[in-house]
């Protein structure tokens, strides 16, 4: 019964709900290997992709207040803050100086700041920086403008391209099912709005990502939904747009510094490597999955490679959110640190663009060679 079920999932039939939850009490070596089969079928077997970006986080206001969130302040806490367009500035050209070319730029929800604010900064930087592309404003940032202006996603959105944003970043989707979402963040936005934002921002030609958050109690029916939900909308947006998402980026619930520490769960290594064989073998039209060092460490994203993935995500130079609810301080991995840990994993690592076009093969020798750059302090 597991043999004929995972047959078919690696040959890429779409498994129904049931189907991907009877995936979970599949021996975890079975799973991996299928799961193995499954990435080099679908990317290529071979090599393992990365990205040079910067995560900027352009203010820490939010109205949200998620019970797991530890990054968010209210606009009367003293280090809450709200960052310049030149202090922005500053950040995309220290990206520039280890030739990095795309920003993800995302933040608190700030009723403070007007939907010009936006289209402003975009201006600016697409001014100051035209070669450096912007993935900006997660779902709940654009259900906030919604708010504010009293208008509609695929308005603002157009207007926002216009302006100069490339894209949106996939935060916002942890489990997709509404039960689940009440319990951790009774304000978050709804599964059908961040599927609705997304679906306009695909819609209008922009990049998106799909991702998922475990490790809030939730059950494996539901985690099952979320990917199926996922997958509907990919194939939606192939079918509609041609543009569907670019990849799937999953990681573990950190509770460190948060409401919820204690009263979640969270999830272990082995969960996480389990959930994301589990993914890969669902989402049979997504073919690039993400392995998590920022949440996992970087062992456990390189053992992710056989569990799945097929890229090692990005160097991200700034992670403030997942760092700070997990307590600790991996907020940026250097390109030598990633090659190493490809090329360690028995992969030819590879220089990617954020859709996953190949842009060079670094020589390994050289980059293992070189002494790791001192990284600019931190605003
Ligand atoms: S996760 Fe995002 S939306 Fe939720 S409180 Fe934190 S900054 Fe706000």
């Amino acid at each position: 019964m597991n043999d004929r079920l995972l047959e078919r999932a690696v040959e890429g039939e779409a498994l129904s709900v049931q189907e991907i939850e009877a995936l979970y009490h599949v021996p975890l070596p079975e799973l991996a290997a299928a799961a193995h089969e499954a990435r080099t079928r679908r990317a290529r077997p071979d090599v393992v992709t990365y990205l040079i970006d910067r995560n900027i986080n352009y203010t820490n206001i939010c109205n949200v207040a998620c019970n797991f969130c530890a990054f968010y302040r209210t606009d009367r806490q003293k280090d809450a803050y709200v960052l310049s367009f030149e202090e922005i500035g500053r950040k995309v050209e220290e990206l520039m100086s280890i030739s990095g070319r795309r920003i993800l730029m995302q933040g608190g929800v700030n009723p403070k700041l007007p939907y010009e604010w936006y289209l402003d900064l975009l201006r600016y930087l697409k001014d100051h920086y035209p070669q450096v592309r912007i993935d900006a404003f997660s779902p709940e940032e654009i259900l906030g403008l919604e708010k504010i202006t009293g208008r509609k996603a695929p308005e603002l959105l157009a207007e926002l391209k216009e302006a100069g944003l490339d894209g949106l970043p996939g935060a916002g989707g942890e489990i997709l099912v509404d039960e689940v979402r009440a319990k951790a963040a009774p304000a978050r936005i709804k599964a059908e709005d961040w599927f609705r934002i997304q679906d306009a921002a695909q819609r209008l030609g922009l990049y998106t990502i799909a991702t998922m958050v475990i490790g809030f109690g939730e059950t494996y029916a539901q985690r099952a939904e979320h990917l199926v939900k996922i997958r509907a909308q990919q194939e939606k947006a192939l079918r509609d747009y041609h543009n569907g998402y670019a990849a799937f980026a999953m990681w573990t619930l950190q509770t460190e510094n948060t409401r919820l520490k204690g009263k979640a769960p969270g999830a272990s290594a082995h969960e996480y490597l389990q959930q994301l064989a589990v993914a890969r073998l669902a989402l049979n039209n997504i073919p690039n999955l993400q392995a998590s060092w920022p949440s996992m460490g970087f062992k456990v994203a390189q053992t992710a490679l056989y569990y799945g993935a097929n890229d090692f995500g990005s160097t991200m130079l700034e992670e403030n959110v997942v760092s700070v609810a997990a307590g600790h301080n991996r907020t940026h991995a250097t390109v030598r640190q990633i090659v190493r840990h490809i090329a360690d994993a028995g992969f030819t690592p590879a220089e990617r663009d954020p859709h996953y076009n190949i842009l060079r093969y670094p020589d390994v020798e050289a980059v293992l060679s070189e002494r790791d750059p001192e990284l600019l302090p931190m605003a």
